[in-house]
This record gives structure tokens, sequence and C-alpha cells, in this order.
């Protein structure tokens, strides 16, 4: 058991925010109530809430008074400028347009080139570029190498795009139906799992051959570019910045949520080069989100993602939090609980269907573990399954199940604790040796769309 280090934190806490005591027949009254679905359950009575790290992080005293700094001018904040500088000396693109979050970006970006009919390749989209091409009916087409859908498969870069598949598909589909190229760094949707350097090379030289224009959803760049110094021999001794800016360097432009790697809870930009591209952009901004200047958030808060963005390369902090994510993995595996590896950036995955065997799929183990998890512990994890991914496509209607059925803990940026991990770690092992009482669930009500938030459930 001495292998597993724990991950010292590379700060002190200045602020605390109190975690409220929640009993196990509070727990379970709650779970009756939402119809046995987590997303109902008020975030009060979690006590380690792993629903997700978007938005969540903590912010540093400098973001603190960063947003003490806010102007609040309509047009022309300075903080604007702020992040304008921010973004540059990171992305290195001429054009900076801030929007209130990553989904907002990427419906501004589409609906200015993609066209009905088209088809966006990616190494596997996130739901939101997903749905944002969708309703403009066209398709969003998933091209990661098959390592990303093997949990097993023990391999450096499991993000990496299918450059070859990528480009029989461009010569099959026809250049002028294909707008732009995408490319997920971390991979989210596939365990965040990150893209080695050699590939966004490779995947970008396939598009320039076609003219093809080539963007990063860059959620977690700095996550992805700390994997490739730690992982691709040749970028061992450069910075992380460095690999940042050489990553973008192959690209047109990026669409990016500040929720994730710049640190802030509400936040997001597109940044790009091409002027005509980028007028259109703007006019689209001004009619939903607002004037170009500050895209649908406060000064305080453009000053704060400037300020993030650059705290998000720092290598301790970056260190730490992917030590943080192979801790809890680490002593999970190291219990024999099944997990997805290797580990990724930002979460560990359960896999489900072999944490509770007797449970089938169409009786939903992952979310069953998620139901366990909180009722017995108070932790809030998310289902990345059957009932998030199930779709009535079946000869007879039946449901057709995702390749994986998961549950993902994912970890906040600087929010918990080393002794915070341990508590999940301990908890879920406990869980395992009694995996025996966990019971399956049926559906009782659910909506046509993203019908995991609010389905109601009940178990067998
Ligand atoms: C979170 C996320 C988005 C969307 O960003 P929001 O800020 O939640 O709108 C897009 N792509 C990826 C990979 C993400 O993780």
């Amino acid at each position: 058991m001495a292998d597993i280090k724990v991950p010292v934190e590379p700060f002190r806490i200045k602020v605390v925010e109190p975690i409220r005591q929640v009993t196990r027949r509070e727990r379970e009254t709650l779970l009756k109530q939402s119809g046995f679905n987590i997303f109902g359950i008020p975030a009060e009575k979690v006590t380690i809430d792993l629903l997700t790290d978007s938005g969540t992080s903590a912010m540093s005293d400098d973001q603190w008074a960063g947003i003490m700094s806010g102007d609040e001018s309509y047009a022309g904040a300075r903080n604007f400028f702020h992040l304008e500088e921010s973004v540059r000396s990171i992305f290195g693109f001429s054009h900076v347009i801030p929007t209130h979050q990553g989904r907002a970006a990427e419906r501004l970006l589409f609906g200015s080139i993609v066209k009905k009919g088209d088809s966006v390749p990616n190494n596997i989209h996130f739901d939101t570029t997903r749905a944002n091409i969708e309703i403009l009916e066209a398709r969003a087409e998933n091209m990661a190498a098959a390592a990303a859908y093997d949990p097993d498969a023990n391999q450096p870069f499991k993000g990496d795009m299918d450059a070859a598949k990528l480009k029989k598909f461009i010569d099959k589909r026809g250049v002028e139906r294909i707008p732009l190229v995408m490319m997920t760094v971390t991979n989210n949707s596939g365990g965040g799992q990150p893209v080695s350097l050699k590939n966004i090379k490779e995947t970008s030289e396939v598009c320039a051959h076609y003219g093809i224009p080539f963007f990063f959803d860059a959620c977690r760049f700095a996550e992805n570019a700390f994997f490739i110094k730690k992982r691709e021999k040749a970028y061992a001794k450069k910075s992380v910045l460095e690999i940042a800016q050489e990553m973008f360097s192959y690209a047109d432009g990026a669409t990016m949520s500040g929720k994730k790697d710049a640190l802030v809870n509400i936040g997001g930009f597109i940044t790009l080069d091409d002027d005509a591209l980028a007028e259109k952009i703007k006019n689209l901004l001004i009619i939903s989100e607002g004037f170009p200047t500050y895209g649908g958030l406060a000064g305080r808060d453009l000053e704060a993602m400037a300020r993030g963005l650059k705290e998000g390369l720092d290598e301790d902090y970056l260190e730490h939090r992917t030590a943080q994510v192979a801790y809890l993995g680490g002593l999970l595996d190291q219990a024999g609980v099944p997990v997805f590896k290797p580990f990724g950036g930002h979460a560990v995955y359960i896999l489900a269907d072999r944490f509770l065997p007797h449970i089938r799929r169409a009786q939903y183990p992952g979310w069953a573990l998620t139901v366990a998890l909180y009722r017995e512990f108070g932790i809030r994890a998310v289902e990345i399954g059957g009932v998030m991914f199930g779709q009535k496509t079946g000869k007879g209607k039946e449901e057709v199940y995702p390749e994986l059925e998961m549950v993902r803990l994912a970890i906040p940026r600087r929010v918990y604790t080393a002794s915070h991990l341990r508590y999940v770690a301990d908890s879920l092992i406990e869980l395992h040796k009694n995996r025996d009482k966990v019971r399956g669930l049926r559906i009782v009500r659910e909506s046509p769309f993203l019908r995991h938030f609010t389905a109601q459930l009940e178990e067998i």
C-alpha cells in the first residue's frame, strides 16, 4: 500500500465553506422525493459533491482580488483587455470573443459556419457540441482511435483522433460538407483522456491538406498540455505554457469553457484569426450574449477568467490536480474496485457493470451505484451509462445501451483535500464489499431529451 503517494495540497486554506452532516435517514427520504435521481438532491444535503468539475473550482485570493477590480462599463471595460492579453499570450489568435460559458461559444461558432446537412468530425463530441451541431440539422461525427472505448488499454493518449479514419471520412463525405474539424482536449466524454501533440499535428495536417478549418474544444487544454509534458518524451523539458502554445499553433481557433481550466465559476470565449468569421460571430453575439467586450459576463467575471487562465497553467497546481485523480483512482484500483485506466485529467470513472455484475444493463447498474453511494455515504457522482445514453432504437423499440456503463467521480479544482478523497475511496471500497445488497432500478417517468436530468425511477 506504500506506493500510493498522498498528494500534498499546493495551497493553504484562507476561506472555508462548511459541509453539513446529513443522516442516512434524511438521505433516504431525499432519494425517494427526488425519484431516485441525484440531480434532484439539494447540494447542501451532499457531503462530497463529485457531480462535475465544471464551474465548481475554488478561486484563488488573486482571482477574488480581481473580482473587486471589476470595471462594469458597458463597452471597453479594462477587464476585457486583460482577458484579451491573457488569451492571446496562451492561444496566440488575434480575436478574443467572450461568452457566458462554453456552449454559447459553440453555438456562435457553429451558427456562423455550419449548414444543414454538414458533418463536423471530432475525437469525441461533448454533449453540448453535439447538441449545437444537431440543432442545425448537421451531423456530429466521432473519430477517436479504438483504444478510447477500451477501459483496459493502458495507453498514454487515449484521446487521440484516428487520423486515417478522418481522412477517409473527408474523402467520402466531400470537403464542401465539412465546415470544420474539432478536437476535444482532454477528451471529456472519453474518460478525460489526453491527446498527444503528435496526433494534434497529424490531425492539423489532414485539415490543412483539405483546407478545412481546425478548431479546439479547449476546456481542459492545460491538463492536456501537462499530460503531454509527462508522457510525450520530446516535450519533457518544455514548460506547460510552451506546450499549450504549440498545441494552438496547429489550429485555426478554439472554443473554451472557462468553467474548467480557467478556474472560474462562469465564463467562456471563442478565439480565432479569421477576420470575416470573427465579424460574423460578433454580429450573432450581440443578439444573444451582449456587446463584444463583455459577451454576457460582468467585468469582474472577465477579470477572474483572465487571471484563472494563467493560474491553470501553473505546474505545481497541475501536478497536484492530476495527482489527486491518480490518488483516488489508485486507492480504488488497489482494492479491486473496477476503474477505467489509465486515469485521466479531471475524474475517476468506475466500471459500474463490473462493480455490480448482478444488475442487468436494463436495470441500470451505473445509476444504482450513484443511488447507493449517496444513500450510504452522502457522496454525489454521476452515471455515464444506460440512463444518460440509452436509446430506444432496437428492433422492437427496446433500449440499446452505450458501450461503457460508468459512474464518473469528477474532482472539482482546489476544493477537496486528500482526506476528502480518502473518505470517497474508503466509502466505495466498503460499498464494493457489500455490492450484493445494491438493487437495480426502472424508469417510471422520463423526458424525450437528456432524460437523466429529470428522470424518475424506482428500485426493483
Ligand atoms: C463543459 C464542456 C463544454 C461546455 O461548456 P459549458 O461551459 O458547460 O457550456 C464543452 N465541451 C467540453 C469538452 C466540456 O467539458
